[in-house]
């Protein structure tokens, strides 16, 4: 376990907002984490947050307490048969290193999250999801450490109220107050490519690939080249991937839009309800592209929002909340955000 003390979050944060921490605390085992829980914290600087490699994260301060890291990056087989296997995976992996290891092996299910920044605790958290898969379609269970006494609790998938970029995790009782340790998914020994979304197929026509005879590998070299060729790299230019998530509305606010703009991309979610590309309502309101001072609207992606340099967290979201007034004045739809504001 290593514990720093005003310790710079600039590398722990892929938005690149330059904050401290009052204490960092990185430990390596679950026992070192629960010793700290049922102690209290007593040795350190409340509150207590729990992060990963900070890729959806907006600091908007320093952070006036304890930062909990951890390197648990275990991978075990805890049992399988003929079509299915089922794997715990420690929190501290990085979860695109899991996806990489689980094709190696065989194990399929997790292709069209390749790429995705974070680890595997933060993906149950967030519900990660792209190209038509969310990572809830092959968790089984989540296992925590309660951070305010340092017992164990585990959740089953259905107990942590999986929707778009949502879980249990996120709502006000349960945030900060449990450590994911590790997450166990069920992924299947025969690989069924899911291609339907995001021009996989296309992209996958242009390598010369027969769509019928894809491999996972394949698909996962693909899934990363579009996404390298779309997103900025937090590495170059500092971003959260989506900073808003997609809006879901009621059908007939989407009829009134439609009259207006023919071509308005939509997703139908059930009888009632459509999802419209956050993208699109920022785009037509003239962002994409656009800054504003340290804090810019990416030229490709108008739904990253990226530091142009030195940003603070409240030049980001001034900027977040511009864009939000305009697309509600526009459409009067409310697009919220998909990245999580740590005071
Ligand atoms: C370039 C780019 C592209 C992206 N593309 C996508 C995408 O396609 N789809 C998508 O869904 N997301 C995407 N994201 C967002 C991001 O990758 C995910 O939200 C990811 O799961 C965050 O992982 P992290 O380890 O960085 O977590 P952090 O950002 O550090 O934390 C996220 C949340 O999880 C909590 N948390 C983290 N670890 C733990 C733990 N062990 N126990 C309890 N709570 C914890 C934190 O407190 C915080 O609330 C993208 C981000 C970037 C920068």
């Amino acid at each position: 376990m290593q514990v720093k003390q005003n310790y710079s979050l600039l590398n722990h944060n892929t938005f690149a907002i330059d904050v401290r921490a009052n204490v960092v605390i990185s430990y390596d085992n679950e026992e070192e984490l629960k010793e700290m829980a049922r102690d209290g914290f007593s040795n350190y600087p409340r509150p207590i947050l729990h992060i990963g490699h900070g890729s959806n994260l907006l600091f908007m301060n320093d952070f006036e307490g304890t930062v909990l890291l951890s390197n648990i990056t275990t991978i075990e087989v805890l049992r399988e048969d003929d079509t299915e296997i089922v794997v715990r995976a420690g929190a501290g992996l990085t979860m695109d290193d899991f996806i990489e290891h689980c094709i190696g092996q065989g194990w399929y299910g997790l292709e069209n999250l390749s790429l995705i920044p974070g680890q595997v605790g933060a993906s149950a958290v967030q519900n990660i999801g792209a190209y038509g898969v969310e990572v809830c379609d092959h968790i089984k269970r989540v296992n925590c450490v309660s951070l305010t006494d340092g017992k164990e609790i585990s959740f089953a998938r259905e107990e942590c109220d999986y929707a778009y970029r949502h879980s249990i995790f996120k709502t006000p009782e349960y945030r900060g107050a449990y450590a994911v340790v590790s997450v166990e998914f069920s992924l299947n020994k025969r690989f069924t490519p899911q291609l339907a979304y995001g021009g996989i197929v296309k992209s996958l026509q242009g390598e010369g690939i027969d769509i019928n005879n894809v491999s996972a590998k394949q698909l996962r070299d693909v899934i990363i080249a579009i996404r390298n060729d779309k997103l900025p790299d937090p590495k170059v230019q500092g971003n959260a991937g989506s900073f808003f998530m997609n809006p879901i509305v009621r059908k007939e606010l989407f009829k009134e839009i439609q009259q207006k703009y023919i071509d308005v991309p939509h997703y139908t979610i059930d009888e009632q309800h459509v999802k419209i590309p956050a993208a699109w309502l920022i785009e037509q309101c003239g962002w994409k592209g656009r800054s504003h001072g340290k804090a810019g609207v990416h030229h490709k992606q108008p739904l990253v929002l990226v530091n142009m340099g030195g940003a603070r967290g409240e030049d980001i979201k001034a900027l977040a909340e511009e864009i939000q007034r305009d697309v509600n004045a526009r459409f009067g739809i409310r697009i919220n955000a998909e990245v999580n504001y740590i005071y």
